[in-house]
């Protein structure tokens, strides 16, 4: 069966397990790389000889979509389009029937579903569908959209018996060991001692050949006033470099891996423990990406360090080129702190992307400016813009009380900026400007 993994490739020596659970991603998620949420609880649950399955509907719909679907892929409005779960379900329903027979085959009792707001419509509309055959079956609802749920207090148990926000691992096992309750909120594992073995994978749907997710820590350091990151982890949690050092090993010996993505919100949130990944890195000879923060208390050894263990591309949050924006959203970096940072990112040859904000609230005509005057003072240094998005207020997430500025005003200087790096020839990924709504 297309998309799910077959038994034979399960932990050996595990007993025949009885609880079995059943994943599916709906689409549209971004299909390069496997997700990674899912392989950890999926790993973590298997320790507890629970049987797994993993049904990537979002990789397998990509493959087949038709290009007029595909160039939005992970583009918000796609989840608008009316005719989206339809077309799928009209010329694929191969698939939904496969979800049927995989249910019915292994009598699996417990379906989860991971929740985005890009693709919280398909999942409805995929869990009617199953329901409809197997009304008995107990629907888990994870993932980052059942967060903005718990801010709005969205929850709806007409067909989703289980809700989950934050990290899902030790939830999902209460949950199947019919110990879960309906609402979990913010259940963390203390330490993460294992690794994802993405053993439930099909890996040759994914775009990215010998290439997987990893991740060296929970959280993020930084409390940036617009982000949701500060809330869903209370605090930094590396994991432990033994454990990651194996991962690696794993991956290397078993997929062939020779490219590592890294998930952290902030890979370098802990520079000692960053410096010690950068020797486990070297001694893999392996070419890894990632998003990491700008910090002033780096020196030049570490970036030097970062292109030798084979660091080929990074994204930065900058979101501003103005001390006074900066400071109002709590950025934690000053524009002079930012532009030595590039200057050592240059220095080091180390490609990067820096990603924008504009219509932050209270964000003036000058801060505005200053973005520009940064920006084009700073053209040599930056490689590329990577995405520039208007401001969204999520109540719950924004620190402070805010005024939004008007958003026919945001959209105006988001117009001004693109014009901007066009006429002064930047390179920018056209496809995220704004993708972010
Ligand atoms: S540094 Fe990035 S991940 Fe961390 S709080 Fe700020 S925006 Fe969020």
């Amino acid at each position: 069966m297309v998309g799910v993994a077959s038994s034979n490739l399960a932990t050996p020596n595990v007993n025949i397990m009885s609880i079995k659970y059943l994943h599916i991603l709906c689409p549209p998620l971004w299909e390069k790389l496997p997700p990674l949420g899912p392989a950890y609880l999926f790993s973590y649950i298997k320790l507890q000889k629970i049987k797994v399955y993993f049904y990537d509907l979002n990789a397998l719909l990509h493959r087949g979509a038709p290009i007029e679907f595909k160039k939005s892929w992970t583009i918000n409005s796609l989840n608008m389009r009316e005719d989206f779960f339809e077309f799928f379900f009209k010329n694929y329903y191969e698939y939904f029937e496969q979800i049927l027979n995989l249910i019915e085959k292994n009598n699996i009792k417990v379906v989860g579903f991971s929740f985005f707001n890009i693709n919280k419509t398909f999942c409805y509309k995929t869990i009617s569908f199953i329901k409809k055959f197997f009304p008995d079956i107990r629907v888990v609802a994870g993932g980052p959209e059942i967060f903005s749920y718990y801010v709005y207090n969205l929850f709806n148990y007409s067909q989703i018996d289980n809700f989950v926000v934050g990290e899902g691992e030790k939830a999902l096992l209460e949950i199947l060991q019919n110990k879960g309750k309906e609402l979990t909120v913010f259940e963390s594992l203390e330490e993460i001692d294992f690794f994802p073995t993405f053993e439930e994978f099909d890996l040759t749907l994914y775009a990215r050949k010998k290439s997987l997710p990893i991740m060296l820590g929970r959280g993020c350091i930084n409390k940036c006033n617009f982000c949701s990151e500060r809330l869903l982890t209370k605090y930094y949690k590396p994991k432990r470099l033994d454990i990651i050092a194996k991962a690696i090993e794993y991956y290397k010996t078993r997929f062939k891996v020779n490219w590592l993505t890294f998930y952290d919100s902030m890979l370098n949130a802990n520079i000692r423990i960053f410096d010690d990944l950068l020797d486990i890195l070297i001694s893999n000879n392996i070419n890894w990406d990632a998003q990491i923060g700008i910090r002033p208390d780096m020196e030049e050894e570490l970036f030097l360090k970062m292109k030798e263990s084979g660091c080929v591309n990074l994204f930065i949050g900058l979101e501003a080129g103005s001390d006074s924006l900066l400071q109002k959203m709590n950025k934690n970096f000053t524009t002079k702190e930012a532009k030595k940072f590039f200057q050592m990112l240059n220095k080091a040859n180390i490609h990067f992307e820096v990603s924008l904000i504009v219509g932050y609230p209270d964000e003036t005509e000058k801060e505005f400016d200053e973005t520009l005057k940064f920006l084009m003072d700073n053209k040599d240094k930056i490689p590329k813009i990577a995405q520039v998005s208007i401001f969204r207020n999520y109540p719950g997430i924004t620190a402070r009380k805010i005024t939004p500025i008007e958003e026919n005003e945001a959209l105006k200087r988001l117009d001004r900026l693109v014009d901007f790096l066009e006429k002064n020839n930047f390179n920018y990924t056209r496809s995220y400007i704004n993708n972010l709504v």
